[in-house]
């Protein structure tokens, strides 16, 4: 006789075999090193997450996932996410907070064409730091998704504009020891030196920061670097005046007849404020 329970692990089953077919049409994701998925109905505080220190009795990384929330993910974009980051940690365990969660969101959306973080959190605190670091603070009181989405689409940015597949590949392979800023001036760099056609802001961590702020406030959707993704225009504050900054990020303020020499002219009424360190 079955049981709900017993149905329920065979629709847990019928969607995992699906997703993992789906996913084995990137062809690298047969680099994903042994894993283990385990659900647990008591996981209410976060829907999944690869459990840091946790390893099965085999020694292999473990999913953990509530399963309500697996079933519910019809792409199954956060197995898809969580996967991404056993590959990505094989040659880049120490990489920093908003790489991981850059890399991770952009190969869940390689792999299921979902996003399951929204854009519009990132204009939400409008000087959100692309660099941000989550230490000494509670995850269950602050709120990270400015943060999340403001990496998720720097790196759909950077894959659109410097290098696309090959791109990618070198941001989960690659074994320089170099992290964060560092690493990623090196890729783009890379990037660069092996495929002449790249535009010329795709030739350093700096020059592809400053045109993804350009690119992140016009949403023009006539110019490829000014535009991120084809999707509707995003509400953003408009400052009185310039403002200290937190690193890597920016905003946009009123011109009051000219923008300071620091500062790019946005438009005819607007000037873009950007911290680089
Ligand atoms: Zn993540």
């Amino acid at each position: 006789m079955g049981s709900s329970k017993e149905l329920r692990v065979d629709s847990v089953t019928s969607q995992l075999q699906q997703s993992l077919l789906l996913f084995s049409n990137q062809t690298w994701m047969a680099q994903t090193p042994p894993w283990s998925l385990s659900l647990d109905p008591q996981l209410s505080q976060l829907k999944g997450v690869v459990h840091p220190n946790l390893t099965d009795s085999d020694g292999r990384p473990v999913i953990l996932m509530n399963p309500t929330s697996f079933l519910e993910d019809r792409y199954s974009s956060l197995l898809a996410h969580e996967l991404i980051h056993i590959l990505h940690k094989r040659f880049r365990p120490n990489e920093q907070w908003w790489v991981k969660e850059g890399v991770a969101t952009l190969g869940q959306h390689l792999l299921t064409c979902k996003y399951s973080i929204n854009y519009d959190w990132s204009y939400e605190k409008t000087d959100a730091s692309l660099t941000f670091e989550p230490k000494d603070i509670d995850p269950t009181q602050y709120d990270l998704r400015p943060h999340y989405s403001l990496a998720q689409m720097y790196f759909l940015f950077i894959y659109k504009s410097c290098g696309a597949e090959d791109l990618f590949l070198n941001l989960l392979n690659s074994s320089s020891l170099k992290v964060g800023v560092e690493f990623i001036d090196t890729v783009l760099k890379r990037s660069s030196e092996e495929n002449s056609q790249l535009p010329v802001f795709c030739s350093s961590f700096a020059d592809s920061f400053k045109q993804f702020q350009i690119a992140r406030y016009r949403q023009n959707f006539f110019k490829a670097e000014e535009h991120i993704m084809l999707t509707k225009r995003f509400g953003y504050a408009i400052y009185e005046s310039r403002q200290p900054l937190a690193p890597y990020s920016a905003i946009i303020y009123e011109k009051n007849q000219k923008c300071d020499s620091r500062d790019i002219d946005f438009d005819f009424a607007k000037c873009l404020q950007i911290r680089w360190n």
